[in-house]
């Protein structure tokens, strides 16, 4: 009897696994289906599950990252200009993995050299007030020498970008950015490292660039543990002239 249902068994086995080899219907999958979404009328424009950060009319969705303020940053023409004196401006409401889409643009009377020439940056994950977190760079790179792990596309002091995409200043260049942030263990180790994967107008730059930690102007890169985090506009300390934002939108993937 034990016999006869282990042939069966076996029978059922190597017809199963024909039927798998030969129907295309078996490698066919059906459910879940992705949640229909209406796409930007161009590929700039927010999808319809994007949360919409800047729109060209207020800040609305921003307050100044040292004390939660008001963000005062210039709105006009539809764009915002960098207002260096009241610094960095962050995100109300808080993200873990996202899409990002921004646009951005540096004066066409850009003075200045090096990092001193129309440097901002876009923190993935603000974790504190300053410069803390993970900052993929803006500045002008056009004809700019700069040490290339921080110019304008690379994950600061860590990743240069692959190539550089940039547009002379006064024209807008877009990023759009995926970010895998890092995952944490109870005790604080990490358990996966942040992931970015970056298009500089269109072209790709960071090709899911593992990175090492936080982003610092100063030592080695390092992990600090967080859950979720405010994405963050920077307002660098140079004199050169502000740079402008517009058209920025997220779209969180968990
Ligand atoms: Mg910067």
């Amino acid at each position: 009897m034990k016999q006869k249902s282990a042939v069966v068994l076996t029978l059922f086995v190597l017809a199963s696994s024909a039927w798998a080899q030969t129907d295309p219907k078996a490698t066919e999958q059906w459910e879940p289906e992705p949640k229909v979404i209406t796409a930007g009328k161009q590929d700039s424009a927010p999808p319809s599950d994007a949360v919409v950060l800047f729109d060209g009319r207020d800040l609305t969705q921003w307050e100044t990252s040292k004390d939660h303020s008001p963000a005062l940053w210039k709105v006009h023409d539809g764009v915002v200009t960098v207002e260096k004196a009241t610094g960095n401006i962050q995100t109300k409401q808080h993200f873990k993995n996202y899409q990002l889409h921004l646009e951005w643009q540096v004066p066409t009377d850009i003075t200045g050299e090096g990092q001193a020439r129309g440097n901002s940056g876009v923190f993935l994950a603000s974790t504190g007030p300053g410069d803390e977190g993970y900052e993929v760079q803006i500045m002008d790179s056009f004809k700019n020498k700069t040490y290339v792990n921080g110019q304008a596309a690379s994950i600061y002091k860590q990743t240069a970008p692959l190539v550089n995409a940039m547009r002379p200043p006064g024209e807008w260049q877009t990023y759009d950015i995926v970010w895998t942030a890092p995952v944490f263990a109870a005790d604080g180790t990490v358990k996966s490292p942040g992931y970015v994967t970056l298009f500089h107008n269109g072209v790709l730059v960071q090709n899911h660039t593992q990175l090492s930690g936080e982003t610092f102007y100063i030592g080695k890169p390092k992990y600090k543990p967080y859950t979720d985090a405010a994405i963050k506009l920077q307002a660098h300390g140079d004199h050169s002239q502000p740079i402008s934002f517009r058209n920025i939108w997220v779209r969180p993937l968990d």
